[in-house]
């Protein structure tokens, strides 16, 4: 099992980690129910993929938070 961070935004692939990780070291127990549903996909070979925002959309969204609206808007 691997775990794929990747940008929900604009697609780019952050990091992985091809160790085993439970859910609790990874954070995502942290969340609320509706976002767990919404940044993590599991694919049927047992991968993790979790939705999260990289570095340069957090910026873009820093300096123009109504980009933030517009982008849920598309998707
Ligand atoms: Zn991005």
């Amino acid at each position: 099992m691997a775990v794929h961070y990747g940008c929900k935004y604009c697609q780019k692939q952050m990091a992985t980690l091809e160790d085993q990780y439970t859910f609790d070291e990874l954070g995502i127990s942290k969340l609320g129910a509706v976002d767990q549903l919404e940044s993590v996909r599991v694919t049927q070979e047992g991968d993790v993929h979790i939705a999260a925002i990289c570095e340069d959309c957090y910026q873009a969204f820093q300096l123009n938070p109504l980009l933030h609206e517009t982008q849920n808007v598309i998707h």
